[in-house]
């Protein structure tokens, strides 16, 4: 044990496990004072504490704004011991040291994420004394070991239990974590007032540029060997994410396989009947809904086998052993699906190499997949960054517009429907022939719509795929006429796009004589 008695101060709005902290510490010979409600917690406890107020000589005051804004607390946790002026200053004015600081700070994000919060309750939420005490320990680590964090009590025990101190090692790693705790807490601050003016209504946009985010592992390296990369992940993750997902089995994920799971993700999630995805570099190379997971992975797959090989799999229903016997004929590089059955991960636990994900949907009806989506988009342009609120334009039915002679069909409208679903997941320009429910022909990332329109055919054709009947998405409008003859050419018998083009007159006329029904949307779905 040292020489001098220890003080800790301890002063939490989440009041777990504090009480065994506190006891575990008494019983070290380690002296403790704390704040109105913690110090009535531990004294009620039969702890013997001493109040902040009667250690400064200053009353809480201001409804506790104000507690331990005070010299003989900041002196205590700020004052260097190897400095003699300091030690004399601090004797000069009867500032005892503080050695332990265990704070949690008031719970400003979890309140504003109540639903009704008021900006006024926001704002009675923003911890001041806290954080502040937070910061003069972290920063005088040498010598104050700062706990932001029930999770780190046990250690810090262990350590003055067997040395009488803490290490250097675990004072300097509690004072980075106070620091980043601090730096999250400001963030969502920053965050929520951000999206506010003075007379309490809230700004347009609703994603601010100060987001919160906590590295989840350092990546092998970025899209290339000589790239160095880490995920990151938001502080308060939105349900059904890939970042919520769980690894069951495999190798570490890749930076290319994060960012194509995510689109694969994103994908399966916005269809209601039992649906599976198949992603190659971004971009989806095969999508079917089916009765089952089995069979609409049988059905993605059909679109393109080729591209499929070392494709990233994403189903929106539990994977049993049916789907998983026939995933596993063959190379995928990540299988992700919100439960897979026990004969479902038989299958796999040979295949070592196989990256399952366990992820759980989003809770909630029909619009489920528009959670989460309201953080937006960002990328990196030089050295600026661009921001955008997410694509998530939901269609009806009744939105859609018939501008032909000809009508679609029910069944023709589905498909519709599903063909504009999946062209909002591939890159412009893109083209996505379809029918029954899957993907018959994908034309992703041209630069221009036209070639699309032929590498969508051509696919199709490698794949042994019928076009004769199918319906086709573009993602955007058809400048000329020309990308719809090759629709034509190819069998397409109906087209939905946003419409919008100078020539959809001409692009319309060309639909009623070559005898294909289009629907319009009106909305775009760019995605770069
Ligand atoms: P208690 O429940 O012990 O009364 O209060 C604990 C909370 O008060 C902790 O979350 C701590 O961060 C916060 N706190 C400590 N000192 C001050 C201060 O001077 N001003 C404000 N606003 N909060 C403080």
């Amino acid at each position: 044990m040292s020489a001098r008695q220890l003080t800790a101060l301890i002063s939490v709005s989440d009041k777990t496990g504090i009480v065994d902290f506190a006891s575990a510490l008494h019983a070290l010979n380690v002296r403790l004072l704390s704040t109105g409600g913690t110090a009535k917690l531990l004294a009620d406890a039969g702890l013997p504490v001493t109040e902040v107020a009667d250690h400064t000589g200053f009353p809480e005051m201001l409804d506790g704004r104000v507690k331990t804004l005070h010299p003989m607390v900041h002196g205590g946790l700020l004052a260097r011991r190897d400095f003699p002026e300091h030690m004399a200053a601090a004797e000069k004015h009867g500032i005892t040291m503080i050695d332990i600081l265990a704070v949690n700070l008031y719970p400003f994000e979890s309140t504003v994420a109540k639903p009704g919060c008021t900006l006024a309750d926001a704002i009675e939420n923003i911890d001041i004394g806290g954080p502040a005490m937070v910061r003069s320990a972290a920063k005088n680590w040498q010598d104050v070991t700062v706990l932001t964090d029930a999770s780190q009590y046990a250690q810090v025990l262990a350590e003055l239990k067997a040395d009488g101190k803490t290490s250097d090692k675990t004072r300097f790693a509690a004072s980075v974590a106070a620091f980043n705790r601090i730096a999250q807490y400001d963030a969502a601050i920053s965050n929520y007032l951000s999206a506010y003016q003075e007379d309490g209504t809230q700004s347009a946009y609703p994603g601010q540029m100060n987001s919160s985010f906590i590295k989840v592992q350092d990546l092998r390296y970025g899209e290339n060997s000589h790239q160095s990369a880490a995920l990151y992940r938001d502080l308060h993750p939105a349900p059904g994410s890939l970042v919520t997902g769980k690894q069951l089995q495999g190798k570490e994920l890749s930076y290319n396989n994060i960012a194509d799971a995510d689109a694969a993700w994103e994908c399966v999630k916005s269809f209601d009947a039992p649906a599976c995805v198949i992603v190659k570099h971004a971009n989806p190379c095969g999508v079917a809904v089916a009765a089952n997971a089995a069979e609409a992975y049988s059905k993605a797959f059909k679109t393109d086998p080729t591209s499929a090989f070392g494709g990233i799999i994403a189903f929106n229903r539990e994977v049993d052993g049916a789907a998983a016997q026939l995933v596993s004929k063959q190379f995928v590089e990540v299988l992700m699906a919100p439960s897979f059955t026990a004969e479902a991960l038989e299958v796999f636990k040979s295949k070592v190499n196989v990256r399952l994900m366990q992820i759980e949907l989003p809770p909630g009806g029909d619009t489920a997949w528009l959670q989460g989506r309201n953080l937006g988009d960002s990328k990196r342009v030089g050295s600026g960054i661009l921001l955008q609120s997410a694509d998530n334009h939901f269609l009806k039915k009744e939105d859609l517009k018939i501008v032909t002679q000809l009508q679609p069909s029910a069944e023709q409208l589905n498909d519709l429907m599903f063909a504009w679903t999946v062209a909002q997941y591939v890159k412009s320009n893109a083209i996505v022939f379809c029918g029954g429910g899957m993907t018959l022909g994908v034309g992703a990332g041209q630069m221009s719509r036209i070639d699309s329109a032929r590498i969508a055919s051509i696919k199709a054709e490698n794949a042994s795929l019928s076009l004769k009947g199918s319906v086709v998405a573009s993602d955007a409008f058809f400048p000329f006429r020309d990308g719809l003859d090759v629709l034509a050419d190819a069998g397409a018998s109906c087209v939905i796009q946003p419409g919008g083009s100078m020539r959809d007159d001409e692009v319309i006329a060309a639909a009623n004589e070559r005898g294909i029904a289009m629907v319009l949307t009106g909305v775009r779905h760019f995605r770069h």
